[in-house]
């Protein structure tokens, strides 16, 4: 018997054709519509914001708002080296250079590493803050919201505060995450720093295909990144541009399947939660192996379940088991290969890494798409107990 089970695949409700087939009709395929505006007040209103600016991806997002954020060529800025290459690469785009720091016990930035960067290894200039080892600008912080983990962002917009830092939230990962206690319970990931962005990429907890949401308390940015991202078009008629923009709005189409998807939202987390709960109760008892958690003052999205393999106790390794899951169709990855050993940015300055490096090399993310029921999980669990037992 072999059935496919996937990582994280689209869960589109047919209904969605109905939207499509109203773009096709009326001709609003591109990035007018009106479905852009009801997918951005949509998702405005879901996380408890005044207004949200669509994009054509996540990473357009992130460049747009490193733009508006103010961060310059030169200047650096502080990313993880735990997550995707994307959340790292707009760095580059506006012509800074990163910095990479280690990730805490949730995946996210250590923000007690990130403090004690800024005390033992900057100083304040002008109200800046100043790389000792560069003597460069160190301008923005990219907090990225890890499988839909929670950074401290307590403590983080402490750091932002005393630093003169800006606060850039990738919220990619986290849409529907939000904090039940502290300073900013019930706020919602993407909410918090200066500003977020968040991806309906076809991996995430809900798509457009390829797409993305910049959202921010600050009138200021948001009317800045919808400007930059029709093409900074001041006048529509005389075609008077008076900054250099991009083409990064979303489209109708891709808005079409965002208001379906959004209206679904709370019942996918819902079922990432209750095959979450499966996975721990099938594999917590096993030792060797664990399901990590997510962290209890937070209301989690559930979007990737994290297992840790220890390979001493298990008697296998990440690799051999995620191989054998593989060969039986059982669809898994490792985490991402930490990104200050990537080509572009191996010659960037990193911080006393550490716990990135462990989970680099023990974390394999197993199937988590919301098309999978309790059956599909006790599959891949059976699959995993055999291997792990050699
Ligand atoms: C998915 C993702 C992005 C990029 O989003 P796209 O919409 O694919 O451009 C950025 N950062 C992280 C952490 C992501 O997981």
């Amino acid at each position: 018997m072999s059935k496919r089970i996937e990582l994280s695949v689209p869960n589109l409700n047919i209904e969605i054709l109905e939207n499509l087939r109203e773009c096709i009709e009326t001709g609003w395929v591109s990035t007018g519509g009106r479905f852009i505006a009801e997918f951005e007040q949509k998702m405005a209103s879901y996380v408890g914001v005044k207004e949200a600016v669509s994009t054509q991806s996540g990473t357009a997002g992130l460049h747009l708002a490193l733009n508006v954020l103010g961060v310059a060529p030169g200047d650096e800025v502080i990313v993880p080296t735990l997550t995707f290459i994307a959340a790292v690469n707009p760095v580059r785009y506006v012509g800074a250079e990163p910095i990479f720091m280690d990730c805490d016990d949730y995946f996210c930035i250590d923000a007690n590493k990130l403090e004690r960067f800024c005390k033992e290894e900057c100083k304040l200039e002008n109200n800046k803050l100043i790389n000792r080892l560069t003597g460069r600008t160190i301008s923005a912080v990219v907090v990225v919201h890890v499988f839909g983990n929670l950074a401290n962002m307590s403590k983080i917009m402490d750091i932002a505060k005393r630093y003169h830092l800006k606060i850039l939230e990738d919220a990619t990962e986290a849409l529907g995450s939000y904090y039940v206690g502290g300073r900013y319970k019930g706020c919602f990931a993407g909410t918090v720093g200066d500003i977020g962005v968040y991806s309906f990429n076809a991996n995430k907890i809900i798509t457009t295909g390829g797409g993305g949401m910049v959202v921010s308390r600050n009138k200021t940015y948001i009317d800045k990144v919808k400007y930059l991202s029709l093409t900074a078009k001041d006048d529509p008629l005389f075609f008077i541009h008076n900054e250099v923009g991009y083409n990064y709005r979303m489209l109708n189409l891709q808005a079409a399947l965002g208001v379906s998807q959004i209206a679904e939202l709370e019942e996918f987390i819902k079922i990432k939660h209750r095959n979450y709960e499966r996975y721990v109760q099938r594999l917590s008892g096993v030792n060797g192996l664990s399901i990590l958690p997510f962290s209890s003052d937070i209301r989690s999205n559930y979007w990737f379940y994290s297992l840790l393999i220890e390979e001493q106790i298990v008697g296998v390794s990440r690799d051999k088991l995620m191989e054998a899951l593989i060969a039986q169709e059982i669809q898994c990855r490792p985490v991402w290969k930490l990104v200050h050993t990537q080509k572009p940015y191996q010659r960037c300055q990193a911080y006393d890494l550490e716990k990135a490096y462990r989970y680099e090399t023990q974390i394999l993310n197993v199937p988590c798409s919301t098309s999978l029921n309790l059956e599909d999980v006790d599959f891949v669990c059976d699959k995993i107990l055999k291997y792990s037992n050699g």
